[in-house]
């Protein structure tokens, strides 16, 4: 299908900084911002307040069935229109996301909500699988990668900017956990795909990551 407006793919492991750029990208293109990783988060959060075992994909799938996902024009995560602001971004969050998100239940259910919002075009997604399983024909794809070290002490930051109470030895652990598990699950795992342009973003500031990726979708697509 030929959309007026290209869907532009950025995936990468965790704390590579996906989230600022992908936000950067879509302001500067003025497109929508998607984050998909939110949508993960909300299901864990809503499976928590259900008392629903994260490990239980057909029953977290479920759960997952019953609710409304969203975006407002800022990027926010809207859940049944109800945005959840910091409530997703706790470490406990990032545990429970990358937990439920290894079941093809739960994948399934969510890989349509996603297809919807972005089927028009003029939307930039950010997440692990959108190049290679969500949107495999967007037509830009990039993929952010920066070494382990680097995306936990950026992580840290964060964290410490939001005022949780966190040490980096634990960061760099947990995030570990979540690369070895994003990366090596069955379903769309974390993975580059061919077409996407793998850019380094270890010794670049976000803004010149935004610049690039910027201006490489209107020297295509204008
Ligand atoms: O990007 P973020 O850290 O918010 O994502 C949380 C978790 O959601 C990831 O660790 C990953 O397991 C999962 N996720 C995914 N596919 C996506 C986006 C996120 O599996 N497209």
């Amino acid at each position: 299908m030929r959309r007026s407006k290209p869907v532009v793919a950025i995936d990468g492991p965790s704390g590579v900084g996906k989230s600022t750029v992908a936000k950067g990208v879509a302001s500067a293109l003025n497109y929508q911002f998607i984050d998909t990783g939110a949508i993960y988060r909300s299901v864990a959060f809503a499976a928590k307040t259900k008392n629903v075992d994260w490990q239980n994909g057909a029953a977290v799938a479920k759960e997952a069935a019953t609710h409304h996902f969203a975006f407002d024009l800022e990027g926010n995560l809207l859940l049944d229109g109800a945005p959840l602001g910091d409530m997703i971004r706790t470490p406990e969050m990032s545990e429970g996301a990358s937990t439920v998100a290894k079941h093809s239940e739960v994948r399934e259910v969510l890989l349509d909500i996603q297809r919807q919002m972005g089927i028009n075009g003029g939307v930039v997604l950010e997440g692990r699988d959108i190049g290679t399983v969500v949107f495999p024909d967007a037509e830009a794809k990039f993929f952010l990668v920066a070494s382990a070290k680097e995306r936990a002490r950026r992580r840290y930051l964060q964290l410490k900017e939001k005022g949780e109470d966190v040490s980096l030895d634990d960061v760099e652990k947990a995030q570990e956990i979540r690369d070895e598990r994003d990366a090596c699950r069955e379903v769309a795992p974390l993975r580059k795909a061919d077409d996407a342009k793998e850019v380094n973003c270890e010794d670049i500031s976000a803004n010149e990551v935004i610049q690039l990726i910027t201006r490489s979708v209107i020297s295509r697509y204008s």
